[in-house]
Parts: structure tokens; sequence; C-alpha cells
């Protein structure tokens, strides 16, 4: 048995390092090998009979049922979410909201779906869920009220959000998780934000907390992968779900992402200062009109998130003073040490030129401010360098928006 199960008590980077790692899985070296496998040989019939009649975790009997790399890696995320008894894994972090999705609605149900969710969560709802009989609905998670209003009958799911995708604002989960649990409908958080490490999610009320491990768990931009924790009954289903869905990840990203993982709090402690700094900076430039990261004092969310988070990320956005569209590109296109593109939670810096508005039907961007004109944004995911290196090219950047 792993550390972290025999030692509950123990610090967060100590379960960090030793999650996961069974000797019966590891055997006589540190890491789970890469098992590449599909066939399972079984001793004799016997063998196979009694192979085929258990679905326990960690049981080989196919490998659409994965290996010990994918079993290490499912109990790693596990022991690091407080409240959860399994993990399942998805490849990719929209394949892990779809098989979410999957378990928990049926034709005739109702979903609510966070109003500034995660752009692909959105297009599901109105794509693949509308198409199978489930009714979407869009709510402003700043707003308790009208979100408590939207449910009925046949609410059957929430999916929340925070921060919010692009503009950054942070909700009051446990009130909006208590209000669904008071509803009898699940509530799903996407947690790839913060981790556990930032929001135990399930600690907070949340039934069932899911992550693009693409992002900072994977945390080298090399691998494709997402997850799903939860407490006994709802994981029981997810994993039903997902073997009825064929899903399954490779043991090679599997291997990769635990790789990821046992760096995970540092590389997140190290973004957080970075951004904190590089924020701050930003909040004193007369060409930016906001900056949209919660870890910033007086920033939008930062009471909340203050109150519920226990650990920032580097990711945040802002907003520019004026300038129009053509303004912006031409400061993202000047970044020398940021790469363009989608993604984010990396060891290396981001920046995405952002629009909202057009992911939107209930809330205001930026957030906050109706009808402005300040509305170019831009997002920055803030990786391993310098941030004085970061700081420079944002300056010299700045210089080729005022041009
Ligand atoms: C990237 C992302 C996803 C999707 O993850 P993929 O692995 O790219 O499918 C889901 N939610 C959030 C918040 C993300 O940033």
């Amino acid at each position: 048995m792993d550390d972290s199960k025999r030692h509950p008590e123990l610090g967060e980077a100590t379960r960090i390092v030793g999650a996961g790692r069974r000797s019966e899985w590891t055997g006589a070296v540190v890491n789970p090998p890469v098992w590449r496998a599909s066939t399972h040989l079984y001793e004799d019939t016997a063998a196979l009979f009694a192979g085929t009649r258990s679905n326990a975790d960690g049981r080989f009997f196919y490998g659409r049922r994965g290996s010990p790399t994918q079993w290490a890696l499912a109990e790693a995320l596990t022991a690091l979410e407080p409240g959860a008894a399994g993990t399942v894994l998805y490849p990719s972090g929209v394949a892990a909201i779809a098989g979410v999705m999957l378990t928990l609605l049926r034709p005739g149900d109702v979903v609510l779906i966070s109003d500034n969710a995660y752009d692909p969560t959105r297009a599901m709802g109105k794509g693949l869920l509308t198409d199978l009989g489930v009714e979407p609905r869009f709510f402003d998670p700043l707003d308790l009220t009208a979100y408590e209003a939207l449910f009925c009958e046949r609410t059957r799911a929430v999916l929340l959000e925070a921060p919010g995708s692009l503009s950054m604002e942070v909700a009051d989960l446990p009130a909006l998780a208590a209000i669904a649990r008071a509803r009898g409908a699940i509530s799903v958080l996407d947690n790839t934000w913060a981790s556990p490490l930032g929001f135990p999610a399930l600690a907070r009320g949340i039934d069932i907390a899911l992550m693009a491990l693409t992002k900072h768990v994977g945390g080298h931009s090399d691998l494709m992968m997402g997850s799903a924790s939860a407490g006994p009954d709802l994981y029981t289903r997810l994993r039903q779900r997902a073997q009825q869905l064929g899903t399954v990840v490779s043991p090679d990203d599997a291997a990769l992402a635990l790789r990821g993982l046992r760096t995970l709090h540092l590389r997140l402690k190290h973004e957080t200062q970075s951004t904190l700094a590089i924020a701050q900076w930003l909040q004193g430039r007369e060409e930016v009109a906001q900056v949209l990261c919660p870890m910033l004092p007086g920033a939008p969310g930062h009471e909340t998130w203050k109150r519920d988070f226990t650990g920032g990320a580097g990711l945040f956005s802002f907003v520019f003073r004026g300038g129009d569209a053509a303004a912006r590109n031409r400061f993202v296109d000047a970044l020398t040490l940021f790469g363009i593109g989608y993604s984010w939670g990396g060891y290396e810096s981001l920046a995405l030129p952002i629009e909202p508005s057009a992911y939107r039907s209930r809330m205001p961007w930026p957030p906050g401010l109706a009808a402005n004109e300040d509305r170019h944004g831009v997002r920055l995911s803030i990786g391993l360098e310098d941030p004085a290196d970061l700081i420079a090219d944002i300056e010299q950047a700045l210089a080729a928006w005022r041009a």
C-alpha cells in the first residue's frame, strides 16, 4: 500500500511524492513501469474465469481496463482529493466532461451550465447533450437567486467552473453546490485551474471534481488527458459508464502524467508567485483597464478566492484601456518569451487574444463592465521562466500596442 494511504496525516508534498506507488505495481523500481498491454495472459482457464467475474480496481483483465501504470495515476489523483473513493481517467479533458455528463444525464433531463464555462463545455451542452434530449440552461454563477430559480423537477446536474474561463470570475462554489444538493442535483466542478491543491472540491461540497490533466498535472505540454474523481457511489457509476464507452488512456501518457504530478505543487507555487508579481505590475500600467486575476487584492473575485481556495495558479487575463483588436494583436505578436497558442499550465509561458463575449449569454464582458469600450483582452499562462524577464517582455510588447 502506498504511503499516502498509510499516513493520511502526512503533508501535501509528502503525499504527492508517495501517491500511487504501490510496490506490487512498481516492483523494485521507483515508478510503475509502462505496461503496454492489450492482452493479459492467464495461468489457466480457472484464472481466466475468475478474472472475467471480477471487475475490481487493480485487477488485470484486458487492456481496456488499464494496467498498473494507469491504476497508479488514478490512485495518486484519488489520494490528492480528500473525500474521493476513486478516479476515472479519460483521453482528454473534454472527454472527461462528456464521460461525466453521459453518466449523469438521460433524455428529458435539465443540466445547468455556468455561463463562463470553458467554451467546448458550452458547445457540448448545445450539441451532444441537446442531441440526446437533454436541455442545457446557462446561468450566471455570481447570481445565486437567478441560479436557484432555474431548478425544476428535471434538473439532474449542475456544471460549475471557477475561476470562469477567460474572464476569471470566482463564484461561490460551496453555495452553488449546496443549492444543487438541496434540489437533488449532482454538482460537477471543472477544477482544472486550481487542482485539488488549490481547491479541495469534494471537501467543499462538490459531488464530482474533474480536471484536464493536459494542463497543470501533465505540466509539460506533451500529453492530453482528463480525470474525474468522486465518492464511492458516483465513482462506481462513472467507472461503469467509462467501461461502456470504451474509455481508456495509453500507459505511456499515464506515465508522463504521473511524472508531471510529482512536481505539481512546486510548479503551482512558482507560477502563483510569478503571476502575482506580473499581475501587480500590469495593474500599475496606464495601457491596462482591468487585471482579471483572483489572487490579486482588489481584483474581481479576490475575496471569494481568499475565502475558499488554498492556492493559486498561473493563468489570468487582462483588458486593455481603449485601443482596438489590431493593437491587442500587435501586443501578442510582439511578445518574444510567450508562445501564441491554446492550452496552458505547461512550464512555458503562453499568450492568447480573447473575446469571451462570443461565448456568453448571461454575463457581461469584461466582468462587471456592461457596454464598455475596454473589451480587448489577453490571457496569459505564466510558466517557470524568471518573472523579471517576462515583465520586461510584456513591457516591450506594450510599446507595440501603443504604436
Ligand atoms: C483545456 C481545458 C479543458 C479540456 O481539456 P482537453 O484535454 O484540452 O480536452 C477543460 N476544461 C478547462 C478549464 C480547460 O482549460
